[in-house]
């Protein structure tokens, strides 16, 4: 691959400015983890990838026929980091690990890879008129590797800066040794849930090293808040944003992983998002209520109907409400827009938002 690699996103068409991305891999596939295996507990469902691949592919497919324009792979939790983990379970509870596939971060990622490559040939064949869709090979932040919410908290004990930063390199280069192996070009990264300032400039270094740039691959660079405006570590988004402006073959930035009002507000807040040509946008499907310990509705501000009326809830209320939010925006034209969702949403929310969208748009 060369520094002329096309932007991916670009063979997409859009539902006027709109790109359609999958929701919570995690969500779909929670039901067949086996939650007591080493894997399972350090690589949660990146554990699937060694025990039933054809899970992960036909998950991929569900958010396909939904209507996602972008499927990302089930890598999220996949490292040297979390593969050390399960070897250090596995010894710990003497379990052996499976033989086959190669339990190796390359070895796992082009199984991963392979099973949306596959899901997406099924669709292709199923609808040779839709057009393109595109592979997102995600990778969580280092916190998504070390577990305990700690892409949340951002604390990673013993882990400087520059070890954050030597991580991503080596991941970058294992990201780019699949896809060779697999022979895929036309997808990109999703680098997801990344919480904060110090994690944005390791990943901002590891993306401008000369190898990594010379490869051409795109990338989507996504961050996760806790309050309007700010990192899930309380830092000021812009000042994040403005670290990746400059890196070449950012294809978008954004939020996951946070309530609408949160994932929107850089959008919101500047219709004219002024730091890569689209902006990514995939909130969760609910909101975490911590007192009660439990998943409640996203109440929608100047909507008193949202969340009152019981037959108005899940899916179809999350979609409309995302859409109206986006409706809402008033100033220079939008950037291009990346929607989809993270935990809580599944197939049924990327169905609803599909559908919420074609009213008004159409694909050019
Ligand atoms: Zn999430």
């Amino acid at each position: 691959m060369s520094q002329a690699f096309p932007n991916p996103l670009q063979s997409l068409p859009t539902h006027q400015g709109v790109i359609v991305v999958d929701g919570g891999l995690g969500t779909l596939l929670q039901d067949h983890l086996d939650s007591s295996s080493p894997l399972a507990k350090a690589m949660w469902n990146a554990s699937l990838i060694v025990t039933h691949p054809s899970i992960i592919q036909d998950a991929h497919l569900q958010y396909l026929e939904a209507g996602a324009q972008i499927i990302t792979t089930a890598t999220y939790q996949l490292s040297e980091t979390s593969i050390a983990r399960a070897v250090e379970l596995a010894t710990a509870e003497a379990t052996p690990l499976p033989a086959d596939p190669p339990i190796t971060p390359v070895g796992l990622m082009t199984v991963a890879i392979k099973a949306a490559i596959d899901a997406r040939e099924m669709y292709y064949a199923r609808h040779p008129e839709a057009g393109t869709r595109v592979i997102a090979i995600s990778m969580g932040s280092t916190g998504a590797q070390l577990g305990g919410g700690r892409e949340y908290s951002g604390d990673y004990p013993g882990w400087s800066e520059e070890r954050v930063a030597s991580s991503w390199k080596s991941r970058l280069a294992q990201v780019r040794e699949a896809a060779a192996i697999l022979g895929l070009s036309d997808f990109c990264l999703a680098i997801e849930t990344v919480p904060s300032l110090s994690e944005t400039r390791a990943i901002a270094q590891a993306l401008t090293e000369p190898a990594h740039v010379h490869s051409g691959i795109w990338s989507i660079l996504s961050l996760v808040g806790s309050k309007l405006g700010e990192s899930s570590t309380g830092e000021p988004l812009p000042d994040l944003f403005s670290l990746l402006h400059p890196i070449p073959h950012l294809a978008a930035m954004g939020i996951n992983c946070s309530p609408i009002s949160i994932a929107l507000h850089p959008l919101l807040s500047s219709p004219s998002f002024p730091y890569s040509p689209a902006l990514f946008c995939c909130p969760n499907g609910m909101v975490w209520d911590v007192q009660g310990c439990r998943w409640l509705e996203e109440p929608e501000e100047g909507n008193p109907q949202a969340g009152s009326d019981g037959a108005y809830t899940g899916p179809e209320r999350w979609a409309a409400h995302l859409v109206r939010q986006v409706r809402s925006g008033s100033g220079p034209s939008p950037p291009l827009l990346l929607l989809g969702g993270c935990c809580m949403t599944t197939p049924a929310h990327i169905t609803a938002l599909s559908r919420a969208l074609s009213p008004i748009s159409h694909i050019v």
